[in-house]
């Protein structure tokens, strides 16, 4: 069964399955309790924002899309999977230590084993670590926002935001490489916003609250242009 074509069309036109199998498509080795983060409640409180200005739909596992990762050296904490952003926890932040791209396996800490990365750590993992995502002689940046809305090429262009061509599937290697090829071929910090065709946006910068404000302006701007259903 495809699923892309498991995709709803509802009242408000943002909802989507999430068709069979795992939201997390890499293995997940637990490596003991995270580290502690400044920015952990930080995070939490700006999952809480995107959730209240619609950038975070709801699926129909009942859990809604929408995540996020901060760096810090090669550490990244992410939210964690299965969880709604609107209900983000401090403590529940999982903390992911290395990705293995071969393997397709994340090592992580978090309070518990239960708590698992984000699915989309591969798409996090690309804006912030991928070394042809900044410009050269330019920092990659250090916050990842993302939500499963503006996941069309004509939202893309109303926005002047770059797409991706091809629609892949949250948590795959597929994804993470068009994630890949659209940072090479407009990197950051010339860009800041990016839209992967049959996902969703990710909006990626420096500070949390700036990055924060930044993406609820595109969000903003989009619902002007009729690309985001009102306010919920
Ligand atoms: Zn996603």
């Amino acid at each position: 069964m495809s699923w892309l074509g498991q995709r709803l069309h509802v009242p408000g036109g943002m909802a989507e399955t999430i068709g069979e199998g795992p939201r997390v498509k890499f293995r997940a080795d637990y490596g003991g309790a995270a580290e502690p983060w400044a920015c952990a409640a930080e995070l939490a409180a700006a999952m809480r924002e995107l959730e209240a200005h619609g950038c975070c739909p709801v699926l129909d596992d009942g859990l809604s899309a929408g995540n996020a990762a901060v760096r810090r050296g090669r550490h990244l904490l992410t939210t964690p999977s299965g969880r709604r952003p609107g209900a983000a926890d401090p403590r529940d932040l999982v903390e992911v230590t290395a990705f293995d791209l071969d393997a397709w396996a994340v090592t992580y800490r978090a309070r518990t084993p239960a708590l698992r990365p984000t699915s989309d750590t591969p798409l996090h993992w690309a804006v912030l670590l991928d070394p042809g995502a900044a410009e050269p002689g330019h920092a990659s940046p250090r916050v990842s926002l993302h939500g499963h809305v503006l996941q069309t090429r004509a939202a893309a262009e109303a926005l002047g935001i770059p797409s991706s061509e091809e629609e892949t599937l949250f948590s795959t290697p597929e994804d993470r490489a068009a994630m890949v090829h659209s940072l090479r071929a407009h990197p950051y910090p010339r860009h800041r916003a990016w839209i992967r065709a049959g996902h969703g946006f990710v909006v990626a910068g420096e500070e949390l609250a700036e990055t924060l404000a930044y993406t609820l302006a595109l969000a903003t701007r989009a619902r002007a242009l009729g690309f985001l259903p009102a306010m919920p």
